[in-house]
């Protein structure tokens, strides 16, 4: 494994598992099989109402907890709730997260954060991380918050590798943990010809050579799946490396197109969004 190192020296193991539309069933199985074949960071939050299954999933692993790098993110809705952490603590059965998000930019962000910074202090949060934050309200977040987020959460691929967000984590130290790391399944990325050619070389499937030049380019993955199978594949990145003009030879593949885009009515619909019960 590799690992990436936040500013407060903290180590994140750059390959994981996230559990993004799965029922808490589903999540728990997932969790429990990616841990036992390996896997040390989960990628879960309030708004995928399974953080329950992510838990047991956990448990049942009977990997020990220190082991686990456990992410999770608050949704909007509970960012001024003073006991969002702790009812987060309590549905995952923990008494810390190890990396805890605020899920999107609504308005009333800058109240989650307080909050999330005072469980940091409290040692309930041990680092603190944004997800899909555009790059005003980062540097708002660094240059005017008691403590610096450690990690940004955003939509990157080979088709949008987010060069110029890269330019500003560079300067500032924060890591990138990248969601739709296969763009979400999509059949024309994973089957672009540089990447076949290279899993022929290597003896590693398509979604391997992807997954290996995240890790390359620094960003931490988590790909969902519920296939053991592919579980496994996925962690199984870090016995190769990709050459140099093989990194510039995928980076040809960007296309500047990401597969979501939000706009002011889905940050409202998120706003607005009650959360379901989470068993
Ligand atoms: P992904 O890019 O990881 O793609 C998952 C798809 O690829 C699934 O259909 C799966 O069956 C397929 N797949 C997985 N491994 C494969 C393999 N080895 N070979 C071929 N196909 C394979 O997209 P995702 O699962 O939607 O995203 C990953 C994680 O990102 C989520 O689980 C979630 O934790 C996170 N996420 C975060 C946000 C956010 O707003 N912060 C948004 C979306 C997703």
């Amino acid at each position: 494994m590799e690992y990436f190192t936040l500013d407060n020296g903290m180590k994140m193991p750059m390959a994981g598992i996230g559990v993004f539309m799965l029922s808490p069933a589903e999540a728990e199985a997932a969790v429990e099989s990616a841990l036992k074949s390996g896997v040390r960071l989960i990628d879960t939050a309030n708004g995928y109402m399974n953080e329950s299954g992510t838990g047991r999933g956990m448990k049942k692993s009977g990997v020990p907890r220190e082991e686990i790098f456990l992410v999770t993110k608050l949704w909007p809705t509970v960012y001024e709730k003073e006991t969002a952490i702790d009812e987060t603590l309590q549905r995952l059965g923990t008494d810390y997260i190890d990396l805890l998000f605020l899920h999107q930019p609504t308005d009333n962000w800058r109240e989650g954060y307080r909050n999330i910074e005072k469980a940091y202090k409290e040692g309930k949060v041990k680092a603190i991380g944004l997800s899909n934050f555009p790059e005003a309200l980062l540097q708002e977040a660094v240059d005017a918050m008691e403590i610096k987020p450690h990690v940004v959460q955003v939509e990157a691929h080979p088709y949008y590798p987010q060069t110029e967000l890269k330019k500003v984590l560079a300067e500032t130290g924060m890591g990138l943990m990248a969601w739709y790391p296969l763009g979400h399944g999509d059949k024309n990325l994973i089957n672009e010809p540089v990447f076949t050619k290279l899993a022929a070389k290597y003896g590693k499937s398509n979604a391997q050579i992807i997954l290996r030049w995240h890790i390359q380019s620094g960003n931490v993955i988590f790909p969902g799946s519920k296939n053991p199978a592919h579980i496994r594949d996925n962690f199984d990145i870090f016995d190769f490396a990709l050459t140099d003009e093989e990194m510039a030879e995928i980076a040809k593949v960007d296309k500047g197109v990401r597969y979501y885009t939000a706009t002011p009515e889905l940050l409202a619909a998120y706003a607005a969004m009650e959360l379901k019960e989470d068993k």
